[in-house]
């Protein structure tokens, strides 16, 4: 099938007073119609600079699309205006964020943003009926429309961010670390209403976060991001069996040792490299255990890893074949 999304070699750059920030150096992904896809890396790794350019949300006044291209749905969107993207994001593409007070109107009751997040090419079909079955969707009660967002919970304000974001019927939702600042409990709701939705209406989903163990429940496909670029993806199934990256090796420990009781927590040594200075060879080989000669000098290149598109940038992985047999556990 055609993907819905397609990002390659996408090279991004932010520029500031005193420094331009390169936070995309070499992002592909491609997200097929339907599909739940995953994105994981550390702080800082450009999950949301990548999430942004996909929905053109960057401010075009301090980034620039350096090289490489972004097709959605057969269209190179690459070059896209304010105007095209605004048409864009009401008719194929939606989104939710981690802080859906920042992104509610203080003053204004529920049920009018929601109308709002209607496109007027949809309003015909009987808006009060419209709010209503977006509500029943995210399993918000009819007494919400009337609240005030300060009135709800964090959890059923994500839910109206949801119902705002479904109000166009999106082809893909991109969410971006959507229940970070949710309690556990709230957050295992949301991340099962996510799931429920997605089968109910057949979208695609981009789910972003640090917790490759949220991600590998709720996605198909993975990619593994490391300082602007993407280092390993594939089946959810294939990352957590046989992780190849030493970068994904380590997001599995950090992860394992999270439900460690001694409270430790394993993070992979050293810094994440600086974005505002240029990097020659592989990004990670400051922090790697495998680091050698050859990957200081020469940026790795893509290869595949068995039948199933499991892919992997790292030296290492090809010269030691150091797949794992063990496998993971995360959950
Ligand atoms: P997190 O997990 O913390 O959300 P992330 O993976 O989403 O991190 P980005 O927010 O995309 O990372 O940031 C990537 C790099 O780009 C960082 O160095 C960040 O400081 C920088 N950056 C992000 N947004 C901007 C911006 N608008 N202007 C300048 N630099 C930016
Ligand atoms: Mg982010």
């Amino acid at each position: 099938a055609k993907p819905l999304v397609e990002i390659s070699d996408l090279h991004l750059s932010y520029t500031m007073q005193r420094a331009t920030i390169q936070a995309s150096r070499g992002a592909s992904l491609t997200i097929a119609p339907g599909e739940a896809v995953g994105l994981v890396g550390e702080s800082g790794s450009g999950k949301s600079t990548l999430a942004r350019a996909l929905l053109g949300l960057n401010d075009p006044k301090s980034t620039r699309i350096d090289s490489g291209s972004i097709f959605v749905d057969g269209t190179d969107v690459t070059r896209f205006g304010e105007r095209d993207w605004r048409v864009l994001r009401g008719s194929s593409l939606s989104m939710v964020f981690q802080d859906p007070l920042s992104f509610l109107n203080p003053v204004m009751r529920i049920d009018r943003q929601i109308v709002e997040a209607i496109p007027k090419s949809m309003r015909a079909e009987g808006v009060s009926e419209r709010v209503d079955d977006l509500l029943r969707l995210v399993k918000l009660p009819q007494a919400a429309r009337r609240s005030y967002p300060h009135e709800l919970s964090g959890g059923m304000r994500q839910r109206v961010l949801l119902a705002m974001a479904l109000a166009s019927k999106p082809k893909l939702l991109v969410a971006d670390e959507p229940t970070t600042a949710l309690d556990v409990t709230t957050q295992a709701e949301i991340m099962d209403l996510l799931g429920e939705l997605r089968q109910r209406l057949g979208m695609a989903m981009l789910l972003i976060s640090h917790d490759l163990g949220l991600v590998s429940k709720a996605c198909e496909r993975i990619y593994v991001m490391y300082a602007g670029r993407t280092v390993e993806w594939g089946p959810g199934s294939s990352i957590l069996k046989t992780p190849a990256h030493p970068y994904t090796k380590g997001l599995f420990d950090s992860a394992r040792a999270l439900r460690l009781p001694n409270g430790l927590f394993a993070t992979i040594g050293g810094d994440v490299p600086n974005l505002a200075h240029k990097i020659e060879g592989c990004p990670f080989r400051m922090r790697c255990p495998l680091a050698m000669p050859k990957c200081t000098t020469m940026s790795p290149a893509t290869q595949v890893l068995g039948q199933d598109g499991h892919w992997v940038r790292c030296w290492a992985a090809q010269d030691s074949g150091i797949a794992p047999a063990q496998g993971n556990d995360v959950k």
